[in-house]
Formats: structure tokens, C-alpha cells, sequence
């Protein structure tokens, strides 16, 4: 029972009733990565950057234990790591870092599936001249297009934009391979292993890539807080200003990233091998109670905890709105302001509209039980053959 307690001793009602199956958006912060939060937040709270006194001096050496597990989990050097509010915010960094350091406009090459914090950032660049997007198409299971990217490549690209999993449908991606091959042509690869950290082996000394990124908040640690891993980034070369002077460190969130990355090298492969077995349970049982449901993504390299199916006919919204309170899961395609939009991702991998529109993004974490899988296979099954019947008119779509 942590000593912390009384701050956190009644959960909301919602998380006690509704199952929580929505773990690609983000997870809820592991109760003992809280506890060292909050003993940052309440008993280590000096400046870390200001070591004249004891209190300064016991936050640098948090921060700097922190670096140190980031680094572990990631085979990466401890220098390397740059905190920063999250995934969002590290790439913004990283394409902003490429573009100050390179002839201007640069050549990004970003496959059609990247999170549209990759997309939007890339977009932008172009629409001020500091870039142009060569785009990488997917097959139907996500898979990217591996001779488009290499003809891209040979067109004299600056910098990749690679996903090592997708957010949506799960599907993974051969970084290694990708990485390489961009190095062959002389381009530096960004990867954006948000949702692979922890989930799948990430070794950055043998990756070799000029940045890589993630968000605390998908390893159940609190939002707000991320990493970019770069051999290659200096703050200051981004607009020259950066670096000039260094802000008060958020101690609590880079200690808390730094032990649910702790957490993840001790536990991420049980947990991997559980999620994933779990997860078949489910597909198994969704595809008994739904017999025409269709599995998205690569069946054969996915993440361990992903699912995401499509049940034509059946609008996923109105399904969504069927499980409020009971099942928390997604369409997974909801844009940065939070409204549904038709998945970017389906649409690239040229799924028909029936398939997009009736798509279910469903991602099981750490505390998801055997139980909670029953309870939800029946419980999406329902919803799912409840707006069928009431709106019998979308299955012939
Ligand atoms: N990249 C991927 C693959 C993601 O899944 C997400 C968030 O869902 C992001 C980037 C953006 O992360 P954040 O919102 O934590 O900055």
C-alpha cells in the first residue's frame, strides 16, 4: 500500500466499473512509478539545477539516474537522452534539428501510416519551404512498401520518418532493416517507436538512427513527459536559441519515466508473452461471437497487445457509444483536436469504407485480467450486434 495513499485511496468510478482496453492512447500510471513521483513531488523536490544545496543536488542525481534506465532500456548512451514533453514534441525537435542542420529544403521521405504527429510536422515544413515530403506507401496489412522506399531513397532523401509500430493497427516495422538501408544513401532515419518502447527489443547502439522518440504516458508513466535519444542532436542548432539557457527540470516526470523504463526492462518480456496470449484469447473469442469480423493489420508481426478489427455494417461510433461505461476501447483515428476522422492509416492500406468505417482499435495493458477479456469479447460482441440490428440498412454497404 503505498504511503501516498490517501491522495489516490478512491478510484473514479469509471475505472472501477468500465474496463480499459484503450492502451495504444495511453496508459494509467503504474502505482509504484506514482510513488516515486510523488516522493519527488513532495520529499526530492530541489532544483536540479541548482546544486548549491543538498535538496538541488539529490534532484540532479534523480535526473541523471533517470537518464541512465532510459538509456538501459534502450540500449542507448545516457548522453544521448534529451527530456522533453513527449513523442509530439521530440519530433517537432528532431525535424526541426534535421532541417537547421541540413541544406535547406529538406527531402523527408515519411510513410502514409506515421502518426500525424510525424505527418503534421512534415506538412508544415513543406507548406513553409523548409521541406519536401516524399511519401512511402503501405500494402493492405500496413506493411510498408519496401522498393518504393528504396527509389526514394536513391532520389537523394535527407531523413526518414519511420514508425517501429503503429498506433492503430499494430503492425511492425523491420527498423533495423529500414534504418540501414537509409544509411546506405547517406539519410538519417527519425523513428518513432512511441508504441514499440517496451513492447518489442529496441537496441539503439546497433540501430544506429539519428533520433528516436517516445511518450512516457504508453509505458505507465505520467503525461507530459518523453524522450528524444539522438547521437547527433544539440539543442542549440535548432534555432540557435535553444540551449541558451536551461530550464527547471520536471524531476517528478523524468523520474517517473525513468522508473517505468526501469520497469520495462524487468518486466516488459513477461508481460509481452502474457498481452499477447490474452490478446489471442480475445480475437478467439470476438471471432467465435462475431464470425464475420475481420482482423486489420499484420497477424504476423504485431504488437502484442493490439487488436483492431473491423465488423461491417456496424458504424464504430454508434458501437462506441453502445460500450460508454462499459468498454473503453477506440476507433484509433481520432485527430489532435479529438474529433473522429476516418482513419488515415486504413485508408492507405486501401481497405473499403465498410472495413474503415466499422473499425475497433483495441490495445490491453499491464492491468488488464483473463476476466477482463470475457467480460469484453461479450460485451463488444453485444454492442456490435445490437447496431447491426438497428441500423440493418449500413450492412449492405
Ligand atoms: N507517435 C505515435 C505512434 C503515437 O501513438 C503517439 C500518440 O498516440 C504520438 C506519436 C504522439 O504522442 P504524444 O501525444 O504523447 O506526444
Amino acid at each position: 500500500m503505498s504511503k501516498y495513499s490517501p491522495l489516490t485511496k478512491q478510484a473514479p468510478i469509471a475505472q472501477r466499473t468500465t474496463v480499459y482496453l484503450d492502451h495504444h492512447a495511453t496508459t494509467p500510471v503504474d502505482p509504484r512509478v506514482a510513488e516515486v513521483a510523488i516522493r519527488m513531488m513532495v520529499e526530492e523536490f530541489g532544483n536540479a539545477n541548482g546544486v548549491e544545496n543538498i535538496h538541488g543536488e539529490h534532484a540532479a542525481s534523480a535526473v541523471a539516474e533517470a537518464r541512465d534506465k532510459v538509456a538501459r532500456l534502450l540500449r542507448a548512451e545516457p548522453d544521448d537522452v534529451y527530456f522533453t514533453s513527449g513523442s509530439t514534441e521530440a519530433i517537432q525537435l528532431a525535424i526541426s534539428h534535421s532541417i537547421a542542420t541540413h541544406r535547406s529544403p529538406l527531402k523527408i521521405a515519411v510513410s502514409r501510416v506515421e502518426h500525424k504527429a510525424v505527418i503534421d510536422t512534415a506538412l508544415r515544413a513543406e507548406r513553409l519551404g523548409l521541406a519536401v515530403v516524399t511519401w512511402i506507401e503501405v500494402d493492405e496489412k500496413a506493411r510498408l512498401d519496401r522498393s518504393g522506399y528504396n527509389r526514394a531513397l536513391q532520389t537523394g532523401i535527407d531523413l526518414v520518418c519511420v514508425m517501429a509500430a503503429n498506433n492503430e493497427v499494430g503492425t511492425i516495422y523491420p527498423i533495423e532493416e529500414l534504418v540501414r538501408e537509409a544509411r546506405e544513401h547517406g539519410a538519417n532515419a527519425l523513428i518513432d517507436a512511441t508504441q514499440a518502447v517496451g513492447r518489442m527489443p529496441i537496441n539503439l547502439e546497433e540501430l544506429n538512427a539519428a533520433y528516436v522518440v517516445f511518450s512516457g504516458h504508453k509505458i505507465y508513466s505520467p503525461k507530459g513527459i518523453g524522450a528524444l535519444v539522438s547521437p547527433i542532436f544539440e539543442p542549440a542548432s535548432v534555432f540557435g536559441l535553444q540551449g541558451a539557457h536551461h530550464p527547471t527540470p520536471n524531476v517528478s516526470g523524468i523520474a517517473a519515466l525513468g522508473s517505468a523504463c526501469e520497469l520495462m526492462e524487468l518486466e516488459g518480456e513477461a508481460e509481452t508473452r502474457r498481452l499477447s496470449q490474452l490478446r489471442d484469447l480475445l480475437q478467439e473469442r470476438l471471432l467465435h461471437l462475431v464470425p464475420d469480423l475481420v482482423v486489420n493489420g499484420d497477424e504476423a508481426g504485431r504488437l502484442p497487445h493490439n487488436l483492431h478489427v473491423s465488423a461491417p455494417g456496424a458504424l464504430n461510433d454508434v458501437v462506441l457509444s453502445h460500450l460508454r461505461g462499459k468498454v473503453s476501447i477506440s476507433t484509433g483515428s481520432a485527430c489532435n483536436t479529438g474529433a473522429q476522422e476516418p482513419s488515415h492509416v486504413l485508408r492507405a492500406m486501401r481497405l473499403p469504407d465498410a472495413r474503415i468505417d466499422s473499425c475497433l482499435r483495441i490495445g490491453l495493458g499491464r492491468t488488464t485480467t483473463a476476466s477482463d477479456i470475457e467480460l469484453a469479447a461479450v460485451q463488444i460482441a453485444q454492442a456490435i450486434h445490437d447496431v447491426r440490428t438497428a441500423f440493418p440498412e449500413d450492412i449492405d454497404v
